[in-house]
C-alpha cells in the first residue's frame, strides 16, 4: 500500500524521492494549484546535502546553488565578532549549500516527476483531515473547487509546513503559530559579493540586523551575483503582526527607514534593499515543541513537526533529514506505525529542544552576550569575549542541529541501500 504525503514543499518532496529509492509506492498530495518557486534564499548544511547526495542529487545541487565557504558575525561598527569556515572548507565531508528555496523545490519537484512519473504529485489537493484504522489511514482531500477524494495508504505523511492541518487534528488544543517580536523582511538583489563571494554575514546586533549571502554564482562579465539579504527588527509583542504567511509582499518604504544610516566601505545595507526585485515580509514564529509527532498511521515532519526560528539554517535542512530518517524507520520495521515511533524517538527530543535553543537566538545569541558586555561597542572582541568561549558556544550549537562536524564526518549513511 501507498505511503501519503500531504505537502510538497522541500520535506514532501524529498519524501517522495526517499519512498522511491525504497522502492515503496508514494504519492504527494500539494494544497497549490501551480507548483511556483517561492521563497527566497535558504542555506542547506552539510547533515542535509549528505542526504541529497545520497538521493543522487550533487550535480543538481551544484547547477542551483553555491557552496557557501564562510560564516561571519559583523558589529554595527562593521568590526568582526566572529568569523568560521563552512562546508568543505571547515572540513566537513559535504558542502554547505545556499539556494534559492523556490528553485530548490523545483529541482526536487522535477526529480520526483522523472523518477516516478507525472502521477506522483496531485496538485490542487489539500488535505482536509484524516482517520485512522488498523491497517490502513484514510486521507480526505479536498481541492479548490470544494470538490473531495477519500485516498487510502498505509502511511500518512505531513509535511504541510508551518500552517499543517494533520498537525491540528493531531494536537487540536496547538492553536496558531507564536510570534515572539521579530519581523524580517525578505529580498533578493543582484550586487557583487563580499568577503569570500561566498560569505553569510550577519551585522549588527540581536533586536536590529542585516543578513546577507549569495545564492548564486557570479556573472563572469559584471561580477554580480543573486546576493540574499534579510532585514530584520524587533519590536514589542503586545503589538499583533496580523499575519504568519512566508509569501507577502510589500514596499521597502515600510521598512528601510530603520537601515538608512548602514552604509559601509565593504556593503552598502540601503542599497541592496532599495534595489531588491520584491521585498517578502514574515514575522519570525514557530510553535511550541510537541509530546508526539505520531497518531496511529500519520507522522508529522518538517515544518509541520518542528516549525522553529530560522535563525541557524536549520528549517530546510532538518525537513529533509527527517524525511531520510523516516525512510530508515520505514527500512527496519516496513509501513507500520512502529517505523513512524522510531523515527520519533530519533528526532523529537532533539528537535524540541532545538525549537527552544532557536528561540532564544540559535547562533545568533553570540551578539546578545557582545551587547550584554560591552553595549555592542567594541575595537578588539577578543577584549569583550574570548575566543575560546564563542568557539564552545558555536560547537554546542552545531551538535545541537545535528551538524558538529566529527560526529557528521564519521557517521554512517542514514539509509543503507
Ligand atoms: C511559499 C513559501 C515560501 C517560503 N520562503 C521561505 C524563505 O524565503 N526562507 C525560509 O527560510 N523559509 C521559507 N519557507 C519555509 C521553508 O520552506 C521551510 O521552513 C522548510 O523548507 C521546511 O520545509 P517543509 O517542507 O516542512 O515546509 P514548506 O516548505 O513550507 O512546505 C509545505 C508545503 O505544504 C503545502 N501545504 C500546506 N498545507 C497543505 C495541506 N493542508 N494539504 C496539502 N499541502 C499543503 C504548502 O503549499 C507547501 O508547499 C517558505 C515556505 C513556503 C511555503
Amino acid at each position: 500500500m501507498t505511503v501519503i504525503v500531504a505537502g510538497g514543499g522541500i520535506a514532501g518532496m524529498t519524501m517522495a524521492l526517499t519512498c522511491h529509492q525504497l522502492e515503496l509506492p508514494v504519492i504527494v498530495h500539494e494544497s497549490v494549484k501551480t507548483i511556483e518557486p517561492l521563497g527566497v534564499g535558504i542555506n542547506l548544511q552539510p547533515n542535509a546535502v549528505r542526504e541529497l547526495f545520497e538521493l543522487g542529487l550533487e550535480r543538481d545541487l551544484a547547477e542551483i546553488g553555491i557552496q557557501a565557504k564562510e560564516w561571519a558575525l559583523v558589529g554595527k561598527n562593521g568590526n568582526d565578532v566572529w568569523s568560521e569556515p563552512r562546508g568543505l572548507d571547515a572540513g566537513y565531508r559535504w558542502p554547505q549549500y545556499s539556494v534559492h528555496r523556490g528553485h530548490l523545490q523545483m529541482m526536487l519537484y522535477r526529480q520526483v516527476l522523472k523518477r516516478l512519473g507525472p502521477k506522483a504529485v496531485i496538485s490542487d489537493s489539500r488535505l482536509k483531515s484524516y482517520n485512522n484504522d488498523n491497517d490502513h489511514v484514510l486521507a480526505h482531500f479536498v481541492d479548490s473547487d470544494g470538490k473531495e477524494q477519500k485516498v487510502e495508504g498505509s502511511i500518512l505523511v505531513g509535511a504541510d509546513g508551518l500552517h499543517s492541518s494533520v498537525r491540528a487534528q493531531m494536537h487540536p488544543n496547538d492553536g496558531p503559530p507564536k510570534w515572539g517580536g521579530a519581523v524580517m523582511w525578505r529580498g533578493t538583489t543582484q550586487a557583487k559579493p563580499i568577503r569570500t563571494g561566498a560569505s553569510f554575514v550577519l551585522l549588527g546586533k540581536l533586536e536590529q540586523r542585516f543578513v546577507c549571502y549569495p545564492i548564486s554564482q557570479p556573472d563572469p562579465i559584471t561580477g554580480k551575483a543573486i546576493i540574499n539579504w534579510i532585514a530584520e527588527l524587533t519590536y514589542d509583542t503586545s503589538k499583533e503582526w496580523g499575519h504568519s504567511d512566508w509569501n507577502t509582499q510589500v514596499p521597502v518604504e515600510k521598512f528601510i527607514n530603520h537601515f538608512s544610516d548602514w552604509s559601509y566601505e565593504w556593503l552598502d545595507v540601503p542599497q541592496l534593499i532599495r534595489e531588491a526585485s520584491a521585498v517578502y515580509e514574515y514575522p519570525m514564529v514557530d510553535r511550541d515543541p510537541l509530546t508526539t509527532w505520531v497518531d496511529g498511521r500519520c507522522v508529522l515532519v518538517g515544518d509541520a513537526a518542528h516549525v522553529m526560528y530560522p535563525v541557524g539554517s536549520n528549517g530546510a535542512s532538518q525537513a529533509i533529514v527527517d524525511t531520510r530518517v523516516l525512510g530508515s524507520a520505514f527500512v527496519k520495521h516496513g509501513l507500520d506505525q512502529t517505523a513512524l515511533l522510531h523515527y520519533e524517538s530519533l528526532n523529537l527530543k532533539e528537535m524540541n529542544e532545538l525549537v527552544l535553543r532557536n528561540r532564544g537566538a540559535g547562533p545568533i545569541g553570540i551578539l546578545g552576550i557582545v551587547e550584554e558586555r560591552c553595549g555592542g561597542v567594541f575595537d578588539k572582541i577578543e577584549d569583550v569575549i574570548p575566543r575560546s568561549e564563542i568557539e564552545q558556544y558555536m560547537s554546542n550549537y552545531k551538535a545541537a542541529a545535528g551538524f558538529a562536524i566529527e560526529t557528521l564526518n564519521n557517521a554512517p549513511p542514514t539509509i543503507s541501500t
